[in-house]
This record gives structure tokens, C-alpha cells and sequence, in this order.
């Protein structure tokens, strides 16, 4: 579903992503972890091109884009087919959770209005936010304000959703609630790459787990193996600090 290939990022004379390679089968849930820095938002601005990558290529489906020539028609094709939960919602603070899920798809997607509404309400209400539809941000907790990301992406109705620590700013006990979503979305099958510091999370429901450290691929291994098995001096010290 996705593929890269020796991603390349630098930020001025930073190389910042050194050559990732990453697959991404239907169906999947690639976490990744790592620590502050590593690198882990500018690998998934990439796949989006939200950041250009300095080199290498991004496969998504049928569509390949690689750096080197990649016209804007393309990258405005290929960011149509992922769809981004931000750590801070990323939401307008004017409108309302239906007119924050609607916004996208009346702008980008060039949806009637109504449709755009019948659409917005039925995500809204697989995020369980069928009673806050007119609430704004500010009249919202954190974990609901999440899960109106967490719809508007879902509106979008992307190949596959790039989750950017979506639980990282939330008080502890609003984590459950939209870890619960995304649960649900894995079981529907939903292809998702999450960076997350949320080990049970990874544990659940991952399939493949990623282990980025300094711009490079650590290490990586099915979920189910990947907690048990002798790693890296990076990694093990890694996940001796979240654990
Ligand atoms: P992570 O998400 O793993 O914490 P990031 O991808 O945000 O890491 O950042 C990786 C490195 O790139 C960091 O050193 C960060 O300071 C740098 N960086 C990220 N975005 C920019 C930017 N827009 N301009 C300059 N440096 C950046
Ligand atoms: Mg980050």
C-alpha cells in the first residue's frame, strides 16, 4: 500500500532522514517509535510531501512520486490519499466539530454541502460525537477535539491515515478514548502508521513496529516478536525509558 524508498531530508545542513525504506501492507499497523528528534514527523510530512524529501521515492497505491520529479499536480494527487491526525488537532477554533470534519471535503474534495454534511455526520458519529456536532474546539475536551481529527481524516476517506502522536498532548485519563477509536479502526482494517509513545497501544495492535533513532531505521520486526526479542543498545535503552 506504501512504499518507501531511500528517503532522504535534510534542514538546511541537516540531513535529518538518512535514506528510510519503509512497506506498508493494506490492512496494516505500522507503529513507530523513537525518541524526540529522531526524525519520526518528518518521515510521515514526507509521505505526504508535506515535506519534500531532498531524495528518494513514495509509493502509495497505484501512484509513485519520487523527489526528483515530483510536479505539483502529483503531489496534490498523492496527498489525497493519506490523511493526517496531528498531536494538536489542527482544528479551526471558529467552527463546529461538523464544520471542522466538513471543511475538507466542501474545499479539497469539492463536496456539495450536503453531501458533505451526510458524510461528516456519519464519521462523527463512528467517533461517538454524534451529540457534540455543533460544539466548538473550546467547548470540547481534549480527547473529543482529538476525535473530530480523528473523523475528518476518516472523511477524507484516505488509503491509509498517518497518525502523528495523537495522544501525546492529552491529560492521561483522555488517552483511552481515542486510543479506542483507533483500535477500532484497526480492527476495521484501516491501513495506519502511528507514531506513538504508547507501548500497550504497540503491543495491542500493531503489526509491524519501527524503531527510528538519528534519522535511520533502527530497527524493525512484527509486532508480535518485536517486544521479545534481543535488540539494539539503542533500542533496548529506548524502550527501557517509556516502559
Ligand atoms: P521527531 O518527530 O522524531 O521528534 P522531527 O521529525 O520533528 O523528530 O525532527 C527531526 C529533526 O529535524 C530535529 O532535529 C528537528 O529539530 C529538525 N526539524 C524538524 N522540522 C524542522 C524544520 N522545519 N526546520 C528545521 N529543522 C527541523
Ligand atoms: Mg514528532
Amino acid at each position: 500500500m506504501i512504499e518507501l524508498q531511500n528517503i532522504h531530508k535534510s534542514f538546511g545542513r541537516t540531513e535529518v532522514l538518512h535514506g528510510i525504506d519503509l512497506a506498508v501492507k493494506q490492512g496494516e499497523v505500522v507503529v513507530i517509535l523513537g525518541p524526540s528528534g529522531s526524525g519520526k514527523s518528518t518521515l510521515l510530512r514526507c509521505i505526504n510531501f508535506l515535506e519534500k524529501p531532498d531524495q528518494g521515492t513514495v509509493r502509495i497505491g497505484e501512484m509513485t512520486v519520487s523527489a526528483a520529479h515530483a510536479s505539483r499536480a502529483a503531489i496534490l494527487a498523492l496527498r489525497q490519499k493519506t490523511a493526517m491526525v496531528f498531536q494538536h488537532y489542527h482544528l479551526f477554533r471558529n467552527k463546529t466539530a461538523l464544520e471542522n470534519v466538513m471543511e475538507g471535503l466542501v474545499t479539497v474534495k469539492r463536496l456539495p454541502k450536503r453531501e458533505a454534511e451526510a458524510k461528516s455526520l456519519h464519521f462523527l458519529e463512528k467517533v461517538g460525537l454524534q451529540d457534540r456536532l455543533h460544539f466548538y474546539p473550546a467547548q470540547l475536551s481534549g480527547g473529543q477535539q482529538q476525535r473530530v481529527g480523528i473523523a475528518r481524516a476518516l472523511a477524507l476517506e484516505p488509503q491509509a491515515i498517518l497518525f502523528d502522536e495523537p495522544t501525546s498532548a492529552l491529560d492521561p485519563e483522555l488517552v483511552g478514548e481515542v486510543l479506542e477509536v483507533m483500535k477500532a479502526l484497526a480492527r476495521e482494517g484501516m491501513t495506519m502508521l502511528v507514531v506513538t509513545h504508547e507501548m500497550n497501544f504497540a503491543q495491542e495492535v500493531a503489526s509491524h513496529v519501527v524503531f527510528m533513532d538519528n534519522g535511520v531505521i533502527v530497527e524493525e520486526g512484527n509486532a508480535a516478536t518485536f517486544f521479545h526479542q534481543t535488540h539494539s543498545e539503542r533500542t533496548k535503552q529506548f524502550l527501557q525509558r517509556v516502559r
